[in-house]
């Protein structure tokens, strides 16, 4: 039986807080692996302008190839319509019977967990981990708790990570006015946007 670490973002782009917030639950869950899902189509960010899955998708494969327990699906984007974690989790639900799913979402993730759809399943499907985020506080998840009932509550594990205060939106703000990025993303995934000229306008 294995500990799968599943890791759903628009990734646009990846960064050190996502990368650092996997590897640090990757072992203090002692999960076999963590796979980074990135999504085809966020209803969530519906209106707002997103690169290409295929960027993303590229983005999220250069900065997760060199570690061995890290590996990218193209369940969502390879799906048609809007990305909803639920159909994602009961399709890795099914690839996976007999092993343990962890969701992992940082700490502004989890505290809208209450309008995803079909919440209450997601909760039957998967453990939820979440992580801590510099400018999210922990302390308002307990309002999660009549909101979603007990049973889903106790499955929610909170983690402390380090502190990284990147995010993907400072990131492409600062490429936007022409500042570097450099050390806030893999080498690899600069030069990615570098070279396809992303975020430039
Ligand atoms: P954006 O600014 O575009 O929303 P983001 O940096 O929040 O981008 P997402 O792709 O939205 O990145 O996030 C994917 C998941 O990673 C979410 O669950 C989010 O909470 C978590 N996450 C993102 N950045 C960090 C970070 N620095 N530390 C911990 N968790 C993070
Ligand atoms: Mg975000």
């Amino acid at each position: 039986m294995a500990n799968i670490g599943i890791m759903g973002g628009t990734f646009d782009p990846i960064h050190f807080g996502h990368l650092r917030a996997a590897e640090e639950v990757l072992q203090g869950f002692q999960l076999d692996r963590v796979i980074f899902v990135p999504a085809g189509n966020p209803p969530h960010k519906a209106g707002e302008r997103i690169s290409s899955a295929e960027h993303r998708y590229l983005m999220t494969v250069l900065a997760t190839m060199d570690h061995p327990n890290f590996e990218v699906s193209r369940v969502e984007i390879d799906r048609p319509g809007f990305s909803y974690t639920l159909d994602t989790l009961r399709e890795f639900r099914k690839r996976f019977p007999g092993d343990n799913l962890y969701f992992i979402t940082g700490a502004d993730a989890i505290l809208s967990v209450h309008y995803w759809n079909g919440y209450r399943e997601l909760f039957e499907l998967a453990d939820f981990i979440a992580v801590t985020r510099p400018g999210y506080s922990m302390e308002s998840l307990d309002c999660l708790r009549p909101l979603i009932g007990e049973q889903c509550y106790s499955r929610i594990h909170v983690f402390t990570v380090t502190s990284l205060a990147i995010s993907s939106s400072d990131i492409r703000d600062r490429v936007r006015k022409s500042l570097s990025i450099r050390y806030l993303t893999p080498e690899t995934v600069r030069r990615y946007i570098e070279r396809n000229g992303l975020y430039k306008d």
